[in-house]
This record gives structure tokens, sequence and C-alpha cells, in this order.
């Protein structure tokens, strides 16, 4: 009988524990570890998530080392790269982790095709959630539009324990591969370790040092008190499932919280997958009526972190400077985005998932929709962020600001550092507010009432 070969295409799924769509690859004798490097995602991707994939795709090269494999790396479109290497491997089936954002369903649709055109299959062995989008259902078989009883309901439905890592793993390789590419980070940018032991060393640590503090501490920007564990998530160097493993072995309501924080994400990519339009356009349509400004100086102002709010500047500064804002911040910034400057969710949106390592457009999107006040579930419009109570409230004693805008490190004793005076903002060269907050929450407010009538 000749040997049975297949290929494992890896996409959002770089790690070879809990992995089933690998497992289901290493039935066959031999099996191809194949990434495409697809023009059509590297180009809007931006430095910090084109630096986390190469440095992922380093670490399961050397993951697949231990076994007998090699990951074989090519570019160009997925259609003919992945058939192209299907075929010079003699594959009968190529294995992958189903991707349910509006461009990869597509473009594995047309891989799918293209494949059966040679008596190929293309076989979807799980997903990068704990429970694939579109499987949490009301009753009536309709889908959720709020988070509450999604939650609720996807925690009945219930997961998959871990699945074992292969035993046996036999690689091919293809004539034709390119390197790994380099990227060159702007000064200043600090990005986390990549691949699937920083995952797990990540999340071992924070579970034993962190976890049991994260529903007092989410909150607290000054406070290393989260996982950052979304990073890892994004590019499946851990699965959710694993975490939720861990979880459930431990007690108290850092536990519950944190399982509640990953609920929102596979809500978010649910909302996602039912409706695709909603990653450009507003989920409530009337919301694209109200008048807006279009980006300009203000809006420069805000991506380099020179509003002259301080809290806000810090957070887009970190933004720049680590690829991931805290979700007290990046609600913070969007906000004043689009209740302060009036700015449309799509252009901060664009802005973030050019810098976010963590970059991911249904978590994004919809965080922006949220905040914008256009999304499911959405926060109420009236209630406007104040960005300096905010500043005050999450970062009491200024230390976040401190860290991020440095000059406000050396004002004078005294001086407020979440509302400085403004000789002081001088004496330190810091900008003065952009904006009025209380003029612009009014402005905000009557827009808000005129789509309303
Ligand atoms: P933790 O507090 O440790 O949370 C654990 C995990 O739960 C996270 O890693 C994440 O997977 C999930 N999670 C937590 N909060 C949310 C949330 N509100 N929505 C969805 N999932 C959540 N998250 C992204 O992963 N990518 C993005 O591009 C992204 N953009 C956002 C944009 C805006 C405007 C907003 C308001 C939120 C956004 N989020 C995004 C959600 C959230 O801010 C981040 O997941 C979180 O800050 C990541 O840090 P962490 O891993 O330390 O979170």
């Amino acid at each position: 009988m000749p040997a049975d070969h297949a290929v494992m295409w890896f996409r959002r799924d770089l790690r070879l524990g809990d992995n089933p769509a690998l497992l289901a690859a290493c039935e066959a004798d031999a099996v191809l570890p194949l990434f495409v490097l697809d023009p059509a995602l590297w180009g809007p991707a931006g430095v910090s998530r084109r630096s986390h994939l190469t440095a992922a795709l380093r670490a399961l090269d050397a993951s697949l080392r231990t076994h007998d494999a090699r990951l074989a790396l090519v570019h160009g479109d997925p259609v003919e790269r992945v058939v192209a290497a299907a075929r010079e491997v003699g594959a009968t089936a190529v294995h992958v982790s189903a991707d349910f954002n509006p461009y990869g369903a597509a473009r594995d649709e047309r891989v799918a095709a293209a494949l059966a055109g040679h008596g190929i299959e293309l076989v979807r062995t799980g997903s990068p959630y704990a429970v694939p989008p579109g499987t949490v259902r009301k009753a009536d078989d309709s889908a959720y539009a709020v988070f509450t009883p999604f939650s609720r309901a996807w925690a009945d439905h219930g997961w998959d324990a871990p699945a074992p890592a292969p035993t046996r793993l036999r690689g091919l390789a293809l004539q034709d591969t390119v390197d790994v590419p380099g990227v060159d980070l702007p000064e200043g940018l600090r990005l986390p370790d990549a691949g699937e032991e920083a995952a797990a060393q990540r999340w071992a640590a924070y579970v034993a040092d962190h976890l049991d503090e994260y529903a007092e501490g989410r909150d607290r920007p000054d406070l290393d008190a989260t996982s950052k564990m979304s990073v890892h998530l994004k590019w499946g160097e851990i699965h959710p499932r694993t975490m939720l493993a861990d979880l459930g072995r431990s007690a108290g309501r850092g536990r519950t919280t944190y399982r509640t924080e990953l609920a929102w994400r596979e809500f978010y990519a649910d909302v996602l997958h039912r409706r695709p339009d909603s990653a450009r356009h507003y989920l409530r349509p009337e919301y694209g009526q109200m008048a807006y400004e279009a980006p300009g100086e203000a809006f420069e102002a805000w991506c380099a972190g020179r509003t002259g709010f301080p809290i806000v500047d810090a957070g887009m500064r970190q933004l720049r400077g680590a690829g991931w804002m805290h979700n007290r911040l990046r609600m913070i910034t969007a906000s004043f985005l689009v209740k302060d400057l009036h700015v449309e969710w799509q252009h901060g949106a664009r802005h973030f998932l050019r810098w976010l390592v963590d970059g991911d457009l249904a978590s994004n999107n919809h965080g922006w929709q949220w905040t914008a006040g256009s999304g499911t579930d959405a926060s109420p419009f009236f209630r406007v962020f104040n960005p300096t109570s905010q500043g005050r409230k999450f970062d009491p004693q200024g230390a976040y600001v401190r860290r991020w805008v440095p000059e406000l490190r050396d004002l004078p004793d005294g001086a407020d550092v979440h509302d400085p005076a403004p000789e002081h903002r001088t004496a330190v060269g810091y900008p003065a507010p952009v904006v009025d907050h209380k003029a612009e929450r009014v402005e905000a407010l009557d827009r808000w009432e005129a789509i309303r009538r």
C-alpha cells in the first residue's frame, strides 16, 4: 500500500500541544508542516504582529525539530501555494483548525475547492475557540445578541478536555521554501516573547502568582494584574481549552472572572461570524447616521499620545511602546476618540490594529463598537468617560501615567499628574488639552440625541 501523506497547514494555531488538527494530520504516515505567508494578511499586519508572527514561526520550527520535522515556509496566495505543496508531497488531505474570520473563512472555501479539483480534501478539526462560533444558540436556534445570556449558554455547552501532543510526527519537506523574514522594530517598541513555551510559562506564572487577585486588580493599569495572554491566544500559541482546564482546577473569584473574560473573546468571535459586515460597519446602523468629524490634527495628537489628557496619552504611548494596551485604557482612549473628538470608531480600530501585537479583528472591532455605543450589549452612549476622573480612579498614585509619559515624572511636588496646571505643563513641555472635555461631552450627547429623534 502506498504511504499516506498529509499536510498540516498552520495558521492561528502555532503550537504542537492541544492541537486536534495536528493530531488528525499525524494519523498519516508522514506530514508536511506548512505555513503560508499570505500577502493579504502580512501587508496590513503592522510591525508588532509581523514581528511576533516571525518569532512564533521560529519557535514552532524549533519544536518541530525536536520531532523528525521542520516547518516549510512559503510565500504567496494560499490557494496556489497550499495546492502546490500538497501535490508536491503527494498528500491526500490538508489539515487545518477552522478559521471563522471573514477573510479566513472565504479563503478556506477557495482553498478547499482548489484542492478538491486534485482529489485532495481540506479537513477542518477544531478552531481557535473553546466553543466554535455559531455553536451556542438560543432554544429557537437564533444567535445571542447580548453577552450575559451567551456566556451562560457557552458555559453550559462546555468544551473538550485538552488534546495530547502528538507522540509520532514524521516530517515531509518541500523543494522551495523561504526563510522566516526579519522584521525591524521601531526604536522604543519592546514586544513579549513568542511561542508555545513562552505562552505556557507566562500562563503558569500568572496562575501561580496573580490569578487570585484578578477580580480586584484587573481594572488597574498601574498594577501588573492581568495575564497578557491575549497575544498568545491571538496566535494560538496556547488554546483557551488548556486555560479553561487549568481554571477548572483552581477556586475563587479570580478564576470565575477570568473565565468570563475568555467568554467575551468567544462572544465577539460568534458575533463577527454571524455578522461579518460588523468588522467594518456599524452593528447598529443608526449610529452611522450620527455627525462625525474627519480625522485631523486632534486625531494625529491622539495617535501620538499628545492630547494633553495624561491617562489618554499614557495609553496611546503604551500601545506604541509595548504593542499592547491595558483593557481599561483601550476603553478610555476609544471613548475619547469617539465621544470627545467625535471621530468614527473605524479610524481608531485601524490605528489599534496597526500597533497591537494581539490585534484581533473580532475583539478589537467589537471592543470599539461597544465603546462607541454601536455594538452588541453596548455601554449606553450617554455614559461618557471623563478621562481625568478615570485616571484618578484607576491610576490613583499616577504611577501608570508617569511610566508612559516621562515628561510628567518631572512635575513639581503637589502637582496633579492627572490634570497638571497650565504653568506645570509649560515647564515640562507637556501640551494643553486638545479639547474641553465638558463641552465635548455635551456636544456628543447632542449628536446622539439627533439620531434618536
Ligand atoms: P486579561 O484581563 O488577562 O484577560 C484574559 C483574556 O480574556 C484576554 O487575553 C482576552 O483573550 C480575553 N479578554 C479579556 N477582555 C476581553 C474583552 N473585552 N474582549 C474580548 N476578549 C477579552 N483583545 C484582543 O485580544 N485583541 C484586540 O485587538 C483587542 N482590542 C480591543 C479594543 C478595544 C477598544 C477594547 C475595549 C478591547 C479590546 N480587546 C482586545 C479586549 C481586551 O482589552 C484585551 O483582550 C486585554 O486587554 C488583553 O490583555 P490580557 O491578556 O492581559 O487580558
